[in-house]
């Protein structure tokens, strides 16, 4: 399993860089939640581009056929590096929004649960998926959404992320035979 990223772009003082660009937001969505938001990397050009070509170089390796991306923050960078890989994008949506027949998967969230759902013939059986969202916290939502890759037959060869909040241990809950990768660690 990696623990992060290893591009040899990616040097103490690039990690840092990019730290700098995210904003803390306490007490969002409720007391006690430290919000990473990424909207202030995202407006960077040049950051954002970075975080983009280092995860893409990384995925080169793993061959995949297509990038599978989680509603919403998913849906930003999870497109833009399948079209760098030159392969396709298969949304992962919130309950009641894809028009086809789907697969569903219910998750535990710290207050009540939350639903995702994927088309049931989103990928040919066999196919190598990589899943990507933007924030690692306890799991759930990268667990749930693998769940639904594999009920439709995906290989999922790989999840990644921009950050990891490495103190809830979420990529302990991911099944060992499945890469987690991160850029920035918290
Ligand atoms: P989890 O299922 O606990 O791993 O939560 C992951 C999902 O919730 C991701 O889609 C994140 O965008 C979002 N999320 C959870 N915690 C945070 C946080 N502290 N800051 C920003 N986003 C978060």
């Amino acid at each position: 399993m990696v623990e992060q990223v290893t591009s040899p772009l990616l040097t103490k003082e690039k990690t840092e860089w990019l730290k700098a660009k995210i904003r803390d937001i306490p007490d969002f969505p409720k007391p006690g939640i430290v919000f990473k938001d990424l909207t202030t990397l995202l407006k960077d050009g040049e950051a954002f581009s970075y975080v983009i070509d280092v995860l893409t170089e990384h995925f080169k390796q793993h061959n995949a056929a297509y990038i599978a991306g989680i509603e919403a923050r998913g849906f930003i960078l999870g497109p833009v590096i399948a079209h760098k890989l030159g392969i396709g994008f298969i949304p992962i949506r919130k309950s009641g929004k894809l028009p086809y027949r789907v697969v569903k998967e219910t998750y535990d969230l710290e207050y009540g649960t939350d639903c995702v759902e994927i088309h049931e013939d989103a990928v040919e059986e066999g196919a190598r998926v990589i899943l990507i969202d933007d924030l690692l916290a306890t799991g759930g939502t990268a667990l749930a959404a693998h769940k639904l890759l594999t009920k439709v037959g995906a290989n999922v060869v790989s999840v990644g992320f921009v950050v990891e909040l490495g103190f809830l241990n979420g990529r302990n809950r991911m099944p060992s035979n499945v890469e987690v990768v991160s850029i920035l660690t918290y």
